[in-house]
């Protein structure tokens, strides 16, 4: 069936008068045929227009940039993390940043030593800790099996990934992570649990996975009452893991209306 929009493009083409009359007709039979167009009647406001980043990766102009290659300025404890050709090592302790965030979204890249040492948990180990508590687990796990888990891509102790997409030692990997805080409420209550969405390289690994609590190595999940934002930190575990290209947008408020048209 030929849609009205293929008639409007065809009479802007063409111009001829026949054919304009046989778009008419045609158009009040796609009219016919699809009804009357539907309309919420909701006055939306405009959505804040931003500049996404030039290239798949890159900080879109309303993100918070926590590491350029460059300094680690956004960060405490930092001092011994060794800057090196635009990434950076952990060495000595973790890091967390001065800003404490809430519901975001996180850009993170990162690479497991090319060189191959150690197994399971001790090869290729860092962390992605939302809220210095909820752990996204960062290992080499190409080949190399472990608790799944703990494995690349997990929830600590709490969810494995749904698919094992990592790249080999050595190669650059990304986490982007869409996180909604847990809400508390009075006397520490669990008023609403969190959520963590993780894509690891472009392929979803966490959809929506609630959180269970806190991420321990040593005791089983469980939440620990808190203010609603917290720092974001990057684990050290003793091995030369590479971090780079960091960022964060703290999540919108979503869409709102003005007003309800009366109908
Ligand atoms: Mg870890």
């Amino acid at each position: 069936m030929i849609g009205i929009r293929d008639f409007k493009v065809s009479i802007g083409r063409t111009g001829g008068w026949r054919l304009a009359a046989c778009a008419a007709i045609s158009l009040a039979a796609a009219a016919t045929a699809y009804g009357k167009e539907y309309e919420s009647g909701i006055k939306w406001v405009e959505p804040k227009i931003i500049e996404s980043g030039a290239k798949c990766g890159d900080a879109p102009s309303d993100a918070i940039i926590l590491f350029d290659g460059k300094d680690l300025s956004k960060w405490e404890g930092a001092e011994k993390w060794e800057i090196k050709d635009g990434y950076v090592i952990p060495h000595g302790h973790d890091i967390k940043t001065k800003d404490s965030f809430g519901d975001c979204q996180l850009h993170v890249e990162w690479a497991t030593p090319s060189t191959v040492s150690g197994s399971g948990q001790g090869r290729g180990n860092s962390g992605v800790y939302l809220m210095e508590k909820y752990e996204v687990q960062v290992l080499d796990s190409y080949e190399n099996k472990t608790y799944f888990d703990g494995q690349a891509g997990s929830i600590y102790k709490q969810k494995p990934p749904m698919v094992n997409c990592c790249r080999k030692p050595g190669e650059w990997q990304s986490y982007d992570i869409i996180f909604n805080a847990p809400k508390f409420g009075e006397g520490g209550r669990l008023v609403k649990p969190g959520y963590v969405t993780v894509l690891q390289n472009g392929v979803l690994v966490q959809n929506h996975t609630e959180l269970l609590g806190s991420t321990f190595y040593d005791q089983p999940p469980h939440y620990e009452p808190g203010p609603p934002k917290g720092k974001l930190e990057l684990q050290f575990h003793h091995n030369q893991v590479r971090f780079r290209n960091i960022w964060i947008r703290e999540i919108p408020e979503p869409p709102v209306a003005t007003e309800h048209a009366s109908k």
